[in-house]
């Protein structure tokens, strides 16, 4: 290879988007690496760190409100939509999230047990909360 070849214009250019392209590659690659370590650094991200760091469902909005969901009977004994007529095999008074086949319990959130209800995918409910859809577990 002659080293003292001239480059024509074009391959001058085409080295030159080369380099340029490698760089760029090299910027991302560096980014993402630092994201990677930001992570890994326990960064904050859109998922919490425990399950028990969502947040409590709020009675009266949304699905809470339809399907009648209090963290209490005490509340529950108040709200007109609370339905303790229908048979589902167990005393409505005996019935709370801690024994419905929706709940899986997960720890305690200020000082009170909480679990996860698969009708609230992204809240958490009160361990002696009820709501109308409750059911026997199997
Ligand atoms: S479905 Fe069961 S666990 Fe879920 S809120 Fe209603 S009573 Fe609680």
């Amino acid at each position: 290879m002659n080293l003292n070849k001239k480059m024509s214009k074009r391959e001058f250019l085409t080295h030159m988007v080369t380099v340029t392209g490698t760089a760029v590659v090299a910027v991302q690659m560096l980014k993402s690496s630092a994201g990677a370590q930001e992570k890994r650094r326990g960064a904050k991200t859109d998922t919490p760190a425990k399950e028990t760091d969502l947040p409590l469902v709020e009675p009266g909005k949304g699905t809470a409100d339809a399907l009648a969901y209090h963290h209490s009977h005490a509340d529950a004994d108040k709200d007109p939509k609370t339905d303790k007529k229908t048979d589902k095999g167990v005393a409505w008074d005996k019935r709370f999230c801690n024994n419905c086949s929706f709940y899986a319990k997960v720890g305690d959130k200020d000082g009170k047990p909480v679990g996860k209800c698969s009708l609230f995918p992204k809240v958490l409910v009160a361990d002696q909360g009820i709501c109308n859809s409750w059911a026997k577990k199997a």
